[in-house]
Protein backbone atom coordinates (compact mmCIF):
# COMPACT_ATOMS: atom_id res chain seq x y z
CA UNK A 1 0.00 0.00 0.00
CA UNK A 2 0.89 3.37 -0.43
CA UNK A 3 0.43 5.16 2.82
CA UNK A 4 3.09 8.50 1.57
CA UNK A 5 0.89 8.75 -1.30
CA UNK A 6 -2.30 9.26 1.19
CA UNK A 7 -0.12 11.55 3.81
CA UNK A 8 0.11 13.89 1.13
CA UNK A 9 -3.44 13.96 -0.14
CA UNK A 10 -4.32 14.10 3.52
CA UNK A 11 -1.95 16.86 4.12
CA UNK A 12 -4.50 19.76 4.19
CA UNK A 13 -7.58 19.48 5.58
CA UNK A 14 -8.40 23.04 6.73
CA UNK A 15 -11.38 24.77 5.37
CA UNK A 16 -11.09 26.36 1.51
CA UNK A 17 -10.08 29.67 2.60
CA UNK A 18 -7.41 28.74 5.23
CA UNK A 19 -6.43 26.08 2.78
CA UNK A 20 -5.66 28.50 -0.08
CA UNK A 21 -3.72 30.91 2.28
CA UNK A 22 -1.63 27.92 3.52
CA UNK A 23 -1.35 26.67 -0.06
CA UNK A 24 -0.04 30.11 -1.12
CA UNK A 25 2.65 30.08 1.49
CA UNK A 26 4.08 26.51 0.98
CA UNK A 27 4.42 28.03 -2.32
CA UNK A 28 6.30 30.79 -1.12
CA UNK A 29 8.40 29.11 0.99
CA UNK A 30 9.26 25.61 -0.79
CA UNK A 31 11.57 26.97 -3.03
CA UNK A 32 13.48 28.78 -0.07
CA UNK A 33 13.74 25.34 1.64
CA UNK A 34 14.89 23.82 -1.60
CA UNK A 35 17.59 26.42 -2.40
CA UNK A 36 18.91 26.31 1.16
CA UNK A 37 18.55 22.38 1.18
CA UNK A 38 21.05 22.06 -2.52
CA UNK A 39 22.70 25.10 -3.03
CA UNK A 40 23.51 26.67 0.59
CA UNK A 41 24.09 23.15 2.42
CA UNK A 42 25.31 21.29 -0.19
CA UNK A 43 29.03 22.66 0.27
CA UNK A 44 28.88 21.64 3.84
CA UNK A 45 27.07 18.46 3.41
CA UNK A 46 30.08 17.61 0.44
CA UNK A 47 32.56 18.25 2.87
CA UNK A 48 31.02 16.02 6.29
CA UNK A 49 31.01 13.26 3.30
CA UNK A 50 34.53 13.18 3.27
CA UNK A 51 34.67 12.33 6.99
CA UNK A 52 32.96 8.96 6.45
CA UNK A 53 35.79 6.43 5.66
CA UNK A 54 37.74 8.16 8.89
CA UNK A 55 34.69 7.06 10.50
CA UNK A 56 34.36 3.77 9.90
CA UNK A 57 38.03 3.14 10.03
CA UNK A 58 37.62 4.23 13.83
CA UNK A 59 34.81 2.43 14.64
CA UNK A 60 35.79 -0.50 17.04
CA UNK A 61 39.13 1.14 18.31
CA UNK A 62 40.26 2.43 21.48
CA UNK A 63 40.90 6.38 20.39
CA UNK A 64 37.26 5.78 19.39
CA UNK A 65 36.49 4.71 22.87
CA UNK A 66 38.81 7.50 24.71
CA UNK A 67 36.94 10.23 22.58
CA UNK A 68 33.62 8.83 23.39
CA UNK A 69 34.20 9.12 27.19
CA UNK A 70 36.35 12.09 27.50
CA UNK A 71 34.55 14.60 25.09
CA UNK A 72 31.30 15.68 27.75
CA UNK A 73 33.51 16.53 30.91
CA UNK A 74 35.84 18.42 28.07
CA UNK A 75 33.40 20.44 26.79
CA UNK A 76 31.53 21.53 29.99
CA UNK A 77 34.33 22.51 32.10
CA UNK A 78 35.68 24.95 28.61
CA UNK A 79 32.53 26.40 28.80
CA UNK A 80 32.96 26.87 32.71
CA UNK A 81 36.30 28.57 31.86
CA UNK A 82 35.64 30.36 28.88
CA UNK A 83 32.28 31.61 30.58
CA UNK A 84 34.28 32.90 33.64
CA UNK A 85 37.32 34.51 31.37
CA UNK A 86 34.22 36.56 28.99
CA UNK A 87 32.26 37.78 32.19
CA UNK A 88 35.44 38.76 34.75
CA UNK A 89 35.51 42.05 34.03
CA UNK A 90 31.39 42.11 34.27
CA UNK A 91 28.64 41.79 30.86
CA UNK A 92 30.22 43.80 28.30
CA UNK A 93 29.86 44.07 24.56
CA UNK A 94 33.06 41.32 24.51
CA UNK A 95 30.74 38.54 26.61
CA UNK A 96 27.79 39.16 23.97
CA UNK A 97 30.27 38.57 21.13
CA UNK A 98 31.95 35.59 22.93
CA UNK A 99 28.56 33.74 23.01
CA UNK A 100 27.93 34.22 19.58
CA UNK A 101 31.28 33.22 18.64
CA UNK A 102 30.91 30.30 21.06
CA UNK A 103 27.46 28.94 18.87
CA UNK A 104 29.43 29.26 15.77
CA UNK A 105 32.41 27.33 16.63
CA UNK A 106 30.61 24.70 18.65
CA UNK A 107 28.70 23.94 15.57
CA UNK A 108 31.42 23.67 13.39
CA UNK A 109 33.36 21.08 16.24
CA UNK A 110 29.98 19.42 16.38
CA UNK A 111 28.94 18.70 12.74
CA UNK A 112 31.96 16.94 12.16
CA UNK A 113 32.47 15.01 14.85
CA UNK A 114 28.85 13.70 14.89
CA UNK A 115 30.04 12.36 11.32
CA UNK A 116 33.07 11.18 13.05
CA UNK A 117 31.06 9.36 15.52
CA UNK A 118 27.82 8.98 15.26
CA UNK A 119 25.07 6.91 17.17
CA UNK A 120 23.16 6.58 13.98
CA UNK A 121 24.06 6.88 10.53
CA UNK A 122 20.23 7.16 10.06
CA UNK A 123 20.74 10.56 11.33
CA UNK A 124 23.14 12.17 9.12
CA UNK A 125 21.22 13.23 6.40
CA UNK A 126 20.32 16.88 6.20
CA UNK A 127 16.42 17.33 4.47
CA UNK A 128 15.58 19.12 7.70
CA UNK A 129 18.75 21.29 8.44
CA UNK A 130 16.83 24.53 6.15
CA UNK A 131 13.66 23.90 8.47
CA UNK A 132 15.82 24.07 11.40
CA UNK A 133 17.80 27.01 10.01
CA UNK A 134 14.27 28.98 9.75
CA UNK A 135 12.88 27.62 12.67
CA UNK A 136 15.82 28.94 14.98
CA UNK A 137 16.25 31.99 13.16
CA UNK A 138 12.12 33.11 12.84
CA UNK A 139 12.59 32.14 16.81
CA UNK A 140 15.96 34.64 17.08
CA UNK A 141 14.02 37.13 15.63
CA UNK A 142 10.78 36.95 17.67
CA UNK A 143 12.73 36.19 20.58
CA UNK A 144 14.60 39.37 20.82
CA UNK A 145 11.92 41.68 19.21
CA UNK A 146 8.73 40.31 20.56
CA UNK A 147 9.20 37.51 23.46
CA UNK A 148 12.31 39.25 25.20
CA UNK A 149 10.60 42.86 25.96
CA UNK A 150 7.34 41.07 26.60
CA UNK A 151 9.16 39.10 29.18
CA UNK A 152 11.42 41.64 30.44
CA UNK A 153 8.35 43.78 31.13
CA UNK A 154 6.59 40.84 32.88
CA UNK A 155 8.71 40.03 35.46
CA UNK A 156 9.51 43.90 36.50
CA UNK A 157 5.60 44.39 36.76
CA UNK A 158 5.54 41.36 38.76
CA UNK A 159 8.68 41.48 40.70
CA UNK A 160 7.67 45.25 41.61
CA UNK A 161 4.29 44.64 42.54
CA UNK A 162 4.98 41.59 44.86
CA UNK A 163 7.48 43.12 46.47
CA UNK A 164 11.55 44.19 45.39
CA UNK A 165 12.54 42.57 48.94
CA UNK A 166 11.87 39.47 48.70
CA UNK A 167 14.46 37.58 46.82
CA UNK A 168 17.42 39.58 48.69
CA UNK A 169 19.91 38.60 50.74
CA UNK A 170 18.97 34.79 50.00
CA UNK A 171 21.40 34.34 46.76
CA UNK A 172 24.72 32.32 48.48
CA UNK A 173 27.12 34.66 46.65
CA UNK A 174 29.87 33.18 49.62
CA UNK A 175 29.66 29.90 48.06
CA UNK A 176 32.50 28.19 44.66
CA UNK A 177 31.63 30.46 41.56
CA UNK A 178 31.21 26.59 40.33
CA UNK A 179 28.53 25.67 42.67
CA UNK A 180 26.65 28.86 42.49
CA UNK A 181 25.97 27.81 38.76
CA UNK A 182 24.90 24.60 39.62
CA UNK A 183 22.44 25.59 42.12
CA UNK A 184 21.11 28.10 39.67
CA UNK A 185 21.04 25.80 36.49
CA UNK A 186 19.15 23.20 39.09
CA UNK A 187 16.23 26.40 40.14
CA UNK A 188 15.85 27.34 36.69
CA UNK A 189 15.38 23.76 35.78
CA UNK A 190 12.88 23.02 38.38
CA UNK A 191 10.49 25.17 36.81
CA UNK A 192 11.73 24.27 33.00
CA UNK A 193 10.55 20.49 34.20
CA UNK A 194 7.11 21.03 35.65
CA UNK A 195 6.52 23.89 32.69
CA UNK A 196 7.86 20.39 30.09
CA UNK A 197 5.55 17.69 31.74
CA UNK A 198 2.48 19.99 31.54
CA UNK A 199 3.27 20.30 27.92
CA UNK A 200 3.36 16.25 27.45
CA UNK A 201 0.30 15.55 29.75
CA UNK A 202 -2.27 18.69 28.58
CA UNK A 203 -2.99 18.01 24.96
CA UNK A 204 -3.94 21.47 24.95
CA UNK A 205 0.10 22.54 25.61
CA UNK A 206 1.27 19.28 23.69
CA UNK A 207 -0.67 20.71 20.34
CA UNK A 208 2.20 24.09 20.70
CA UNK A 209 5.36 21.67 21.78
CA UNK A 210 4.55 18.74 19.18
CA UNK A 211 6.74 21.11 16.71
CA UNK A 212 9.64 19.81 18.74
CA UNK A 213 9.14 16.37 18.69
CA UNK A 214 8.21 16.24 15.23
CA UNK A 215 12.13 15.82 14.10
CA UNK A 216 12.94 12.60 13.16
CA UNK A 217 16.52 13.14 13.68
CA UNK A 218 18.82 14.17 16.17
CA UNK A 219 21.50 16.39 15.62
CA UNK A 220 23.65 19.15 17.26
CA UNK A 221 21.38 22.15 16.19
CA UNK A 222 17.72 20.97 16.53
CA UNK A 223 17.57 21.47 20.08
CA UNK A 224 16.27 25.47 18.77
CA UNK A 225 13.15 23.54 17.12
CA UNK A 226 10.39 25.02 18.84
CA UNK A 227 7.49 26.80 17.99
CA UNK A 228 7.70 30.53 19.47
CA UNK A 229 4.87 30.82 21.18
CA UNK A 230 5.79 27.86 23.06
CA UNK A 231 9.21 29.96 23.85
CA UNK A 232 7.67 33.17 25.15
CA UNK A 233 5.12 31.29 28.03
CA UNK A 234 8.21 29.47 29.02
CA UNK A 235 10.74 32.41 29.17
CA UNK A 236 8.23 34.15 31.67
CA UNK A 237 7.38 31.17 33.87
CA UNK A 238 11.35 30.70 34.74
CA UNK A 239 12.42 34.21 34.66
CA UNK A 240 10.13 35.93 37.64
CA UNK A 241 12.03 32.87 39.59
CA UNK A 242 15.21 33.52 38.53
CA UNK A 243 14.39 37.88 38.92
CA UNK A 244 13.47 36.77 42.48
CA UNK A 245 16.77 34.49 43.50
CA UNK A 246 19.01 37.68 42.25
CA UNK A 247 21.46 35.74 41.08
CA UNK A 248 25.08 37.66 40.33
CA UNK A 249 25.01 38.29 36.71
CA UNK A 250 28.24 36.17 36.06
CA UNK A 251 26.47 33.43 37.79
CA UNK A 252 23.51 34.21 35.47
CA UNK A 253 26.02 34.85 32.29
CA UNK A 254 27.26 31.63 33.06
CA UNK A 255 24.71 29.02 33.76
CA UNK A 256 23.39 30.55 30.63
CA UNK A 257 26.13 29.75 28.60
CA UNK A 258 26.67 25.97 30.72
CA UNK A 259 22.75 25.35 29.21
CA UNK A 260 23.75 25.99 25.83
CA UNK A 261 26.35 23.74 26.01
CA UNK A 262 24.52 20.91 27.87
CA UNK A 263 21.25 21.67 24.85
CA UNK A 264 24.18 20.86 22.20
CA UNK A 265 24.75 17.60 23.97
CA UNK A 266 21.11 16.94 24.37
CA UNK A 267 20.80 16.64 20.76
CA UNK A 268 23.44 15.51 19.34
CA UNK A 269 23.98 12.32 17.38
CA UNK A 270 27.37 11.68 18.56
CA UNK A 271 28.05 8.83 20.23
CA UNK A 272 29.47 9.78 23.86
CA UNK A 273 29.09 7.70 26.88
CA UNK A 274 28.79 9.96 29.92
CA UNK A 275 28.52 7.51 32.51
CA UNK A 276 27.22 9.19 35.96
CA UNK A 277 26.51 12.38 34.02
CA UNK A 278 23.67 10.43 32.27
CA UNK A 279 22.04 10.31 36.40
CA UNK A 280 22.94 14.15 37.01
CA UNK A 281 22.37 15.98 33.57
CA UNK A 282 19.91 15.88 30.39
CA UNK A 283 21.66 14.06 28.56
CA UNK A 284 22.03 12.18 24.95
CA UNK A 285 21.21 9.46 25.86
CA UNK A 286 18.83 10.06 28.33
CA UNK A 287 16.96 12.63 25.54
CA UNK A 288 16.93 10.25 22.68
CA UNK A 289 13.85 8.37 25.21
CA UNK A 290 11.86 11.56 25.73
CA UNK A 291 12.23 11.82 21.82
CA UNK A 292 11.15 8.29 21.74
CA UNK A 293 7.94 7.12 19.06
CA UNK A 294 6.75 5.25 21.97
CA UNK A 295 4.69 7.71 24.58
CA UNK A 296 5.52 5.46 27.70
CA UNK A 297 9.34 6.31 26.83
CA UNK A 298 8.65 9.60 25.93
CA UNK A 299 6.63 11.03 29.22
CA UNK A 300 10.04 11.00 30.77
CA UNK A 301 13.10 12.61 31.24
CA UNK A 302 11.87 16.19 31.04
CA UNK A 303 14.81 17.95 32.48
CA UNK A 304 16.00 20.81 30.17
CA UNK A 305 19.77 20.60 31.99
CA UNK A 306 19.52 18.44 35.23
CA UNK A 307 17.89 14.99 35.35
CA UNK A 308 17.44 14.95 38.83
CA UNK A 309 14.05 15.95 38.92
CA UNK A 310 12.70 13.86 37.07
CA UNK A 311 14.78 11.36 39.43
CA UNK A 312 12.79 12.69 42.16
CA UNK A 313 9.22 13.17 40.67
CA UNK A 314 9.06 9.45 39.19
CA UNK A 315 9.52 10.48 35.21
CA UNK A 316 13.65 9.20 34.93
CA UNK A 317 13.32 6.59 32.13
CA UNK A 318 16.74 5.16 31.63
CA UNK A 319 16.64 1.29 31.17
CA UNK A 320 20.32 -0.73 31.63
CA UNK A 321 21.60 -2.35 29.20
CA UNK A 322 19.82 -1.04 26.76
CA UNK A 323 20.47 1.82 23.79
CA UNK A 324 17.28 4.28 22.92
CA UNK A 325 16.40 3.32 19.50
CA UNK A 326 17.01 5.95 16.71
CA UNK A 327 13.41 5.51 15.26
CA UNK A 328 11.91 9.00 16.72
CA UNK A 329 9.21 11.59 16.04
CA UNK A 330 5.59 11.72 16.23
CA UNK A 331 4.49 8.41 16.83
CA UNK A 332 0.71 8.38 16.04
CA UNK A 333 0.60 11.27 13.42
CA UNK A 334 2.96 10.18 10.70
CA UNK A 335 1.07 13.06 8.74
CA UNK A 336 2.51 15.95 10.89
CA UNK A 337 4.12 18.58 9.01
CA UNK A 338 7.47 18.91 7.89
CA UNK A 339 8.05 22.41 6.41
CA UNK A 340 8.61 25.67 7.82
CA UNK A 341 4.75 26.95 7.63
CA UNK A 342 3.34 23.56 7.94
CA UNK A 343 5.00 23.64 11.66
CA UNK A 344 4.11 27.27 12.43
CA UNK A 345 0.62 26.49 11.62
CA UNK A 346 0.68 22.99 13.22
CA UNK A 347 -0.69 23.90 16.83
CA UNK A 348 -3.42 26.14 15.15
CA UNK A 349 -4.06 23.10 12.97
CA UNK A 350 -3.64 20.31 15.34
CA UNK A 351 -7.74 18.88 15.43
CA UNK A 352 -7.43 18.50 11.70
CA UNK A 353 -3.99 16.69 11.87
CA UNK A 354 -5.27 14.33 14.97
CA UNK A 355 -8.25 13.59 12.83
CA UNK A 356 -6.39 12.77 9.62
CA UNK A 357 -4.05 10.82 11.69
CA UNK A 358 -6.79 8.93 13.12
CA UNK A 359 -8.19 8.31 9.80
CA UNK A 360 -4.86 7.20 8.24
CA UNK A 361 -4.53 4.25 11.18
CA UNK A 362 -8.28 3.11 10.36
CA UNK A 363 -7.34 3.11 6.73
CA UNK A 364 -3.50 1.03 7.47
CA UNK A 365 -5.98 -1.31 9.59
CA UNK A 366 -7.86 -2.07 6.75
CA UNK A 367 -5.75 -2.76 4.50
CA UNK A 368 -3.33 -4.75 6.81
CA UNK A 369 -7.13 -6.91 7.27
CA UNK A 370 -8.82 -6.42 3.88
CA UNK A 371 -5.73 -7.07 2.00
CA UNK A 372 -5.73 -11.01 3.17
CA UNK A 373 -9.30 -11.03 2.42
CA UNK A 374 -10.03 -9.03 -0.88
CA UNK A 375 -7.48 -7.27 -3.51
CA UNK A 376 -7.27 -3.63 -4.47
CA UNK A 377 -10.48 -2.71 -2.06
CA UNK A 378 -11.21 1.25 -2.06
CA UNK A 379 -10.50 2.55 1.12
CA UNK A 380 -12.59 6.01 2.43
CA UNK A 381 -9.50 8.01 2.26
CA UNK A 382 -9.75 11.58 3.43
CA UNK A 383 -13.25 12.88 1.29
ZN1 LIG B 1 9.21 17.23 25.22
ZN1 LIG C 1 14.41 17.62 22.67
Amino acid sequence: MNNRINHEEAKRPIGSFWKQIYTGLETLFRPIEWIGHHIILKPFSLFLEWIDPLSYKLEGTLLRRIMQVVIYPLFMTLTLIVGYKLVENGFTFRSFLGTILMFIILGFIFAPLERLMPFSRKWLGDEDTPTDIMLFFGGKFWGDYISKPFRLATVAVIVQEISPEIGQGIWPSQLPLVVQVFILLSIRDFFRYWYHRWMHESEFMWRWHAIHHSSERLYWFNGTRSHPLEGMVSGVLWAIPLAFVQAPVEVVFMTGLLSRTIGRFQHTNLDVILGPFDYIFSSPKNHRYHHSKKIEESNSNYGGDVIFWDILFGTFYLPKDQEPSDDIGIGDMPNYPKTFIGLMLAPFTYNSLKKEAAQLADASTAIAEGGEQSEGSNLPLMN
